[in-house]
């Protein structure tokens, strides 16, 4: 195994055995151990009493099932997930995935991420992350309803404002948080607006909740880009995905004066020289929820539509994956590089496969993980709770200046981490291990739980 310490060699290879086939967790796991190595050597307590192996071990993992009617009243069964991976630092937080994808192999990569990402937002909020394989897509409003009161219905038990507080992620918006928050208050007859993030402003969301995550990584982005004397104005950038992550990182390119060509959704993507129309792609995306290939019909002349294909070839200075996890390989990495990539931030969880993550890095390449760039939203989902606590609603002015001064807040711990460590600008390790300590030094005054 390249990379790993000795020490944890027969950690690691114990997770991999005993989560056999899920892949996406070993990527998750094996990330974090090839950092680990120089922290246990300078502070080796840290290898003592299982911490290391208790970290890697959810507290709980909760599969159940989530039985609904559809609109022709056949009946549907659906696998609801909640993985409860760590409390160190605060009742489990992290979002739910609706995405036929999802299994427990990718929840509990989820979780273990988030677990990190939150420590790294210095606020009091521990790790976990849910969902289910329902597929939204071609659903109607009914059905998506029925859905979210039925897996409610099962998920409500394991939930509250101090146990567990899950949020939105792929496939889980605005609506459905809706819907999640009515049941919830139905079965348990109470108002706990601090059981669930994300929620509608009228009954207690918090404003910049919905743009935090792509207006976080941005920020990150410009930190970066700051350490070379850089900034975002007449660069060219490419953000993949057309969801929450990607409309408000566009959107906040374009305040910082960058220009965003490229976007896309699982089928192609679009380039459009001018800008992407970021009210437009709203417009397709959360009005019409619809597929991206009709941004060309209403945008007209400039734009163009490609079926398949990489979007990763379109030549940029900053590229911004915020769409899913290893949408980014070692081939798609070496074109951007190939192009003259200068900084790369990660909107999406886990976008970039470890190749892509090293053709990067031996590049020269800026490299913002997501666990540190898109800390934005859960951060936000944490002012939610605060504001929810005491009763009360920030302007959107305060509550984006708190998501700046956090966002830079994480960079500049990164940084100062990778330096202390003796590898400076590398945002990988410097993040790993800036969360790692804070999760180690709560878990150690705790003893062994
Ligand atoms: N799903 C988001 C994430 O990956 C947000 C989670 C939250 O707000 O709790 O961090």
């Amino acid at each position: 195994m390249i990379g790993i310490d000795e020490k944890l060699e027969p950690i690691l290879a114990e997770v991999l055995r005993r989560n056999a086939g899920e892949l996406e967790f070993h990527q998750a796991v094996m990330e974090v151990f090839e950092s680990l190595g120089r922290v246990i050597a300078k502070k080796p307590h840290y290898a003592d009493h299982a911490l290391i192996e208790r970290l890697c071990e959810p507290e709980r993992q909760i599969i159940f099932r989530v039985p609904w009617v559809d609109d022709a009243g056949q009946v549907q069964i659906n696998r609801g997930f909640r993985v409860q991976f760590n409390s160190a630092l605060g009742p489990y937080k992290g979002g739910l995935r609706f995405h036929p994808s999802v299994n427990l192999g990718i929840i509990k990569f989820l979780g273990f991420e988030q677990t990190f990402k939150n420590a790294l937002t210095g606020l009091p909020i521990g790790g976990g992350k849910g969902g289910s394989d329902f597929n939204p897509r071609g659903r109607s409003e009914g059905e998506i309803m029925r859905f979210c009161q039925s897996f409610m219905t099962e998920l409500q038990r394991h939930l509250g404002e101090y146990t567990d507080v899950p949020a939105g992620d792929i496939g889980v918006g605005g609506r459905e948080i809706g819907y999640l928050f009515g049941q919830f208050k139905r079965l348990t007859n109470r108002y706990e607006a601090g059981v669930l993030t994300g929620k509608g402003l009228v009954y207690g969301g918090s404003r910049a909740r919905t743009e935090a995550t792509g207006f976080g990584a941005t920020y990150f982005v410009s930190s970066m880009l700051a350490t070379r004397s850089a900034d975002f104005e007449g660069r060219k950038c490419v953000v993949s995905g057309s969801g929450n992550v990607a409309i408000y990182t566009i959107e906040k390119i374009r305040q910082f004066g960058g220009i965003v060509i490229a976007c896309s959704d699982s089928n192609g993507y679009v380039v459009d020289e001018n800008g992407i129309d970021m009210e437009l792609l709203k417009e397709i995306k959360e009005v019409r929820r619809e597929r991206i290939s009709q941004y060309v019909d209403l945008r007209g002349k400039g734009a163009r539509y490609i079926e398949g294909g990489s979007i990763w070839d379109v030549p940029c200075e900053v590229a911004m994956p915020s769409a899913t996890q290893n949408e980014l390989t070692g081939k798609d990495a070496a074109a951007l590089v190939k192009n003259g990539v200068l900084a790369v931030g990660e909107g999406a969880n886990m976008p970039c496969t470890p190749d892509a993550v090293r053709v990067f890095q031996n590049a020269g390449v800026l490299f913002g993980p997501g666990k540190a760039a898109n800390a934005g939203g859960v951060a936000t989902s944490a002012l939610e709770m605060q504001q929810n606590a005491s009763r009360d609603s920030w302007s959107f002015e305060k509550t984006e200046e708190r998501l700046a001064e956090i966002m830079r807040n994480i960079h500049d711990n990164c940084a100062e981490t990778a330096a202390d460590y003796g590898a400076p600008g590398d945002y990988v390790l410097g993040a790993n291990i800036a969360g790692f300590e804070r999760v180690a030094a709560a878990m150690t005054a705790f003893g062994v739980i």
